[in-house]
C-alpha cells in the first residue's frame, strides 16, 4: 500500500439522478465563445467558416455541486455567471467521427462556468494565458448528472436568473458548435475519458453578482441549478 506524506487530494465526483453510485470526475473542458449573441458581447465575434472552436481547462478541484453558497472570490471586482449545458463523457474515445460522438455520451447536467471577467480580459488583451480568470477556487458548478446514454440534445431551453430577474435566455439550438461537432474536435487533441465534463459554452446575458445575490438555472429537460454569493473571506 502506498503511503504518502499527506492525506492525496480527493476524487471529486457529481452525483447521478437515479443510481447510488456517484460519477467521478477526470478533467473539466470548457469552449469558449460557442454562442454568437456571446462572442458579440465579449467583442470578439465568431466566423465559423474560417474559425475552430477553442478550449480551456480547469482543475477538478474547482467542482462545485449545485445549491452551494461560495465566497465571493478574490482579486475580482467582476464575478460573472455562465450559464452553460454540460456533457458527461462516459466511454473513452480517439479521433471521434461526428457520426460516432453520441457514442461516448453518458448524460448531461446544469453548469456555471464562473469567471472572474476583469482577469480573463486582461489575460487576453495581453496574449496571457487565461487561468487567473477561469481557473477559480469553487467556479466550475454543476447539477447532478442526468444520464442520457447516446442521446444528443440539440434543442433545449436555457436560461438563468439572478435573484428571479432573468439574465439569460436562449436555446442550445443556437450552439456554434453543437455537442456531435464539440467532442469529435476535443477528441483531436484528447483521448477523451470516462469522467471528462465538457462545459459547452455560455449564451449572451453574462453578467456580474455581489455578495447576498442568489443564481437560479436551468436547461430544459436536464436539471435546475443554483447557487448563492457568500461575504468575501
Ligand atoms: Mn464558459
Amino acid at each position: 500500500m502506498t503511503s504518502y506524506l499527506f492525506n492525496p487530494p480527493v476524487v471529486q465526483s457529481l452525483a447521478i439522478r437515479g443510481k447510488t453510485e456517484r460519477f467521478p470526475i477526470n478533467r473539466l473542458f470548457f469552449v469558449g465563445r460557442n454562442y454568437h449573441a456571446h462572442a458579440v458581447e465579449m467583442g470578439k465575434p465568431v466566423d465559423k467558416s474560417v474559425e475552430r472552436p477553442f478550449y480551456f481547462t480547469k482543475s477538478p478541484q474547482t467542482l462545485l455541486a449545485s445549491g452551494s453558497t461560495v465566497s465571493y472570490p478574490p482579486e475580482t471586482q467582476n464575478f460573472h455567471f455562465e450559464m452553460e449545458l454540460v456533457v458527461a463523457i462516459g466511454q473513452a474515445g480517439f479521433r471521434v467521427s461526428q457520426e460516432r460522438a453520441h457514442e461516448l455520451i453518458y448524460g448531461y447536467a446544469s453548469g456555471l462556468d464562473m469567471t472572474r471577467r476583469d482577469l480573463q480580459l486582461v489575460a487576453r488583451d495581453k496574449g496571457r494565458p487565461w487561468d487567473l480568470g477561469k481557473d477559480v477556487e469553487h467556479s466550475s458548478v454543476c447539477t447532478e448528472i442526468v444520464p442520457m446514454q447516446g442521446k444528443i440534445i440539440d434543442d433545449a431551453a436555457i436560461a438563468l436568473e439572478v435573484n428571479g430577474v432573468t439574465q439569460q435566455s436562449s436555446n442550445v439550438n443556437k450552439l456554434i458548435w453543437n455537442i456531435r461537432e464539440v467532442i469529435a474536435d476535443l477528441s483531436l487533441f484528447y483521448h477523451l475519458q470516462p469522467g471528462d465534463l465538457i462545459y459547452t459554452g455560455t449564451p449572451e446575458g453574462v453578467n456580474a453578482v455581489v455578495p447576498g445575490d442568489k443564481i437560479s438555472g436551468r436547461v430544459d429537460g436536464v436539471a435546475e441549478i443554483s447557487l448563492n454569493i457568500g461575504q468575501a473571506e
